[in-house]
């Protein structure tokens, strides 16, 4: 008896909830002084009476996993984390089976209250999912002009350098056009830089909304935008420099009256540099202002 007091009395020097129960009966037998002060004595009460208040075993009870057929511990420890909602407390559990001093098999369980470790766990992943979201806004941001929300300068170069090589790789040709306000200096002279904000705006809605989804609409410069078009000839970029050039001139702006825009078109040749493209479709751009703005000029047709 002395020898049992002795043994026992020791589990309250360990830091941990400890607790053990007859593998036949789930009767707990002994639990230790941490234990006791977070569910109370149990002693002479089933496990899953005093722990979850069931009239049967737990479903997830872990008995069977720690006996052999006939009840002898098999060796095996387990270990797993196990939410209680009597202690609203997250536990890392360590469980066996072993034999008791008083020849009864019990299943011998450790409980470690990890509550902190799994606050801290959830708040580090609740950190990575925030910061993975910024980054898909940082990365958003920088391919984006904050003005218009189309894509900018970055964005178009990465776009070109991409259809380049498809063109050069496997032939898919490409043309781009360079659409620029015209007259656009006027609106800011005469009703203010917010309302040229406000234009700049409307009509980068329109291109927007006027070209195909495969086609990539940018904001190339202060009032000049540049149209990649994917799969598109020379007298298709034209065809569709008209369309933008109609859509453009219906728009009533808020400042009062409306803006035309002059376009110049050009096809991509294999094998030459992107930049070269934009200063063809540039060069068309410039005739189209030379020749009295509000039009659609086309570069050469491709040698090749
Ligand atoms: P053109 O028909 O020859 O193109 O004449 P333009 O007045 O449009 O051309 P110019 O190059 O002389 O002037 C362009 C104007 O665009 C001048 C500049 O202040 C204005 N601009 C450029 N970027 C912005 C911007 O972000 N906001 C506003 N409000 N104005 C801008
Ligand atoms: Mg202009
Ligand atoms: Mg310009």
């Amino acid at each position: 008896m002395i020898e049992s007091t002795l043994f026992e009395s020791h589990f309250d020097l360990i830091p941990f909830a400890i607790y053990a129960v007859d593998v036949a009966t789930h009767e707990i037998i002994f639990s230790n002084k941490q234990f006791r002060e977070l569910f109370g004595d149990h002693r002479g009460t089933s496990c899953h009476r005093a722990l979850y208040d069931l009239d049967r075993p737990c479903a997830f009870c872990r008995i069977p996993d720690l006996v052999t057929r006939d009840g002898q511990p098999n060796g095996r420890t387990l270990v797993f984390e196990h939410f209680n909602d009597a202690a609203d407390c997250w536990f890392q559990l360590q469980e066996r089976a072993m034999a008791w001093p008083d020849g009864r098999v019990v299943k011998y369980s450790i409980a470690v209250d990890i509550s902190e470790l799994k606050k801290t766990q959830n708040q580090l992943a609740e950190a990575h999912a925030q910061l993975a979201l910024k980054n898909k806004d940082l990365a958003r941001l920088a391919v984006t002009d904050p003005l218009t929300g189309l894509c900018n300068r970055l964005r178009l170069d990465k776009v070109l350098a991409d259809e380049a090589a498809r063109l050069e790789r496997h032939g898919r040709i490409f043309s781009v056009i360079i659409a620029d306000i015209d007259h656009f200096k006027r609106i800011n002279d005469e009703h203010g830089h917010a309302a040229g904000d406000a234009a700049l705006r409307d009509l980068a809605r329109v291109l927007a909304r006027s070209v195909r989804a495969t086609d990539t609409v940018g904001r190339f410069g202060g009032e000049e935008f540049l149209v990649i078009s994917p799969e598109t000839d020379l007298a298709g970029a034209g065809r569709l420099a008209e369309v933008l050039r109609c859509r453009v001139a219906e728009v009533t702006h808020a400042a009062g009256g409306r803006l035309t825009m002059s376009f110049g078109a050009a096809q991509a040749r294999s094998g030459e540099d992107p930049s070269k493209v934009v200063g063809r479709a540039d060069a068309a751009l410039y005739l189209a202002k030379a020749e009295g703005r509000d039009r659609v000029r086309l570069a050469d047709v491709p040698a090749d």
